[in-house]
């Protein structure tokens, strides 16, 4: 039988299990998650398990990243599910604080960035990432990994916190896990759970998508317009409205040049129904 993975609930619990790991001088690798725990979840838990001794998931829904109209109260939430697929990953800890101990009454501190932060996910979710920018920078100093493993799947999260980490020289280096995708290429995501049967059908319609458009971008001579193009078809497939399709470098997110060196994405967010979902792919034939 696996042994069931320690639940620490306060600073003080992680500072002290954190001690005795880098006592035996063990490296640590952090998994930030929201927690409705799914596959894409669980291979960022396996591999941060694979590159340090330690290896801890957090579970902490939020609330400073969800702007007061957005699913904060209606957010999937699942403690003992989560717990016991975990325990399948090899995680040391699972560090799930409640919101009283990441936000102590009087707490009146904001991380607010531009560069990656600006523009796509921020024109619809103004605070958006200075919430999720917060709460991981506090976590890295809880935590204090040396590596923190982020999906691919949120690539304008994942770009926002390198910028972080370089610009704040904060001790750790953050990696990127390719997007884990359901066998008909709808990318895994908490949300999916609040698609119907006949929205779950239509939703892979966003992969195949930006998927066409990655493929030829480089080809095109007019990028607003293959963009243009890209939405539409969303839309035929049956996505009630697309919030943006968009080509960007792949680490700056500013405009993308075929000759640069750090590539391209083409990044996505539709609505189907009332679900809002995001996704995005490398560009496969540029530079
Ligand atoms: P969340 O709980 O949605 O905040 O996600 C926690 C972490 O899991 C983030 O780094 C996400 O990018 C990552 N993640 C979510 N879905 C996937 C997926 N389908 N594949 C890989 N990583 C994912």
């Amino acid at each position: 039988m696996t042994d069931s993975i320690p639940v620490i609930r306060t600073v003080a619990a992680l500072r002290a299990i954190v001690a005795a790991w880098r006592a035996d001088r063990d490296a640590i690798a952090l998994v930030p998650t929201m927690g409705a725990l799914h596959n894409g979840h669980l291979t960022l838990a396996k591999m941060a398990k694979a590159r340090c001794q330690r290896a801890v998931v957090s579970i902490f829904v939020n609330p400073t990243q969800f702007a007061p109209n957005e699913d904060l109260a209606r957010y999937p939430r699942d403690e003992a599910g989560d717990v016991a697929k975990l325990a399948s990953t090899g995680a040391d800890a699972i560090w799930m604080p409640s919101v009283g101990e990441m936000y102590p009454d009087g707490f009146a501190t904001r991380i607010v960035q531009e560069g990656a932060a600006l523009g796509l996910e921020a024109v619809v979710r103004p605070h958006h990432f200075s919430g999720v920018a917060t709460v991981c920078c506090k976590l890295f100093s809880q935590v204090t990994p040396d590596i923190a493993m982020f999906g691919e799947k949120d690539y304008q999260q994942l770009c926002v916190l390198k910028q972080m980490v370089r610009d704040l020289n904060l001790p750790l280096s953050i990696e990127g896990v390719p997007t884990v995708r359901e066998t008909d290429g709808l990318a895994l995501s908490s949300r999916n759970a609040y698609l119907t049967a006949a929205q779950r059908q239509t939703a892979p319609a966003l992969y195949q998508a930006i998927s066409r458009l990655a493929a030829k971008v480089a080809d095109v001579d007019d990028i607003a317009a293959a963009c243009a193009e890209t939405s539409t078809e969303i839309v035929a497939a049956g996505f009630q409205s697309v919030d943006y399709v968009a080509v960007r470098d792949a680490v700056t997110l500013g405009d993308y040049d075929p000759r640069s060196a750090n590539g391209g994405r083409v990044l996505v967010a539709a609505r189907l129904g009332t679900t809002r979902l995001i996704d995005n792919v490398a560009i496969t034939n540029g530079a």
